[in-house]
């Protein structure tokens, strides 16, 4: 190595400096980076074995989707307790409901509640809530795509079309749809983060799995071209998550015969979910994180 390493904006450790262009903004450091450096992409371990501090969503508006239960109500829970606002959407007003009297009742900083049936959602009511949310705080430093629907479990051969494009609409169509209304708001913000929530089917599709697998596959897609679209010209950063095997009703829907409790609650797998919205994962871009390898 030569005695100066040279870092450049996407964060690549480069020691040639020839490689670097002209353009871009240089900073000379010490041949020895500390492990902490922020300039250094976490790896996933570490993003799954992320210990927050206190507070270190403070100041961030964060919007998750299907917040009212399952994984994202403990998520928008979560966030809350570190210090984010969170904008809370949901298909059932109840359940949204529910997590904002949770969240006023430790505390936390005071929600907005999103009503919205993602599957019927038209781009202009999607762009209504962008212009709502723009006035009320002006900015979103992230976006939780979490809402989901497994759909039927059967070949493909018979699947039936009308059910297809609903899971498609919910699953894929929407996380579309919202970070397109959402995308000014998102710049606005000095590092925003958009995670898609994907699953094991994503990255390896399974019989029977039919338009689920299909939508996160093609979530998976989506993150990865947005990543490359986006790279060089805003701080946006996009990324999957794949929860793994958690104890929710659409697990229990989709495995009937499994015992819910050899599998992981929400509550045990937030430090991933904490971290890909935390500044200490700036660098992290267009990666799948999985928070239970087998
Ligand atoms: P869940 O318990 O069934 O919760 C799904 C959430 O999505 C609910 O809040 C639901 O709202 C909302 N939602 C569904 N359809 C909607 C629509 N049309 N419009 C708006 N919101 C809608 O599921 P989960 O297990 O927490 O899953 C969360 C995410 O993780 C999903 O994307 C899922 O694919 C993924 N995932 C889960 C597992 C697992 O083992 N649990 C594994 C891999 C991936 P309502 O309750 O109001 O209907």
């Amino acid at each position: 190595m030569t005695e100066n390493t040279t870092i450049n904006e996407n964060q690549n450790i480069d020691t040639d400096e020839n490689n670097i262009e002209d353009t871009m903004q240089t900073t000379t450091l010490p041949t020895t980076l500390p492990t902490t450096d922020p300039k250094t992409p976490l790896t996933h371990e570490q993003i799954r074995n992320f210990q927050p501090v206190e507070k270190c969503l403070e100041g961030k508006n964060i919007l998750v989707t299907g917040a009212g239960d399952g994984i994202g109500r403990v998520v928008a829970l979560t966030y809350a307790r570190y210090g984010a606002t969170v904008l809370l959407l949901g298909k059932t007003l109840s359940k949204l409901e529910y997590v904002y009297d949770e969240i006023e009742g430790f505390g936390g900083k005071q929600p907005a509640m999103l009503p919205l049936n993602l599957e019927g959602a038209s781009y202009t009511e999607m762009q209504e809530m962008a212009n709502m949310i723009k006035k009320e705080v002006g900015h979103l430093d992230g976006i939780l795509h979490n809402a989901g629907m497994l759909g039927s479990l059967t070949p493909l051969e018979m699947y039936d079309i009308d059910e297809f494009e609903q899971v498609m609409k919910v699953n894929c169509t929407a996380p579309l749809m919202l970070t397109q209304s959402m995308f000014e708001l998102l710049k606005e913000a000095d590092n925003g983060s958009v995670v898609f929530t994907s699953s094991s089917v994503g990255s390896a599709p399974r019989a029977f799995w039919g338009a689920y697998a299909l939508s996160k596959q093609a979530v998976e897609g989506m993150s990865n071209i947005f990543t490359q679209e986006t790279a060089n010209t805003t701080n946006l950063r996009f990324n999957c998550i794949n929860p793994g095997a958690t104890r929710t009703s659409m697990r229990a829907q989709a495995f009937p015969e499994e015992k819910p409790e050899t599998l992981k609650l929400p509550e045990e797998i937030m430090a991933g979910y904490v971290c890909l919205m935390a500044d200490d994962s700036i660098g992290v871009r267009g990666q799948v994180v999985d928070l239970q390898p087998k």
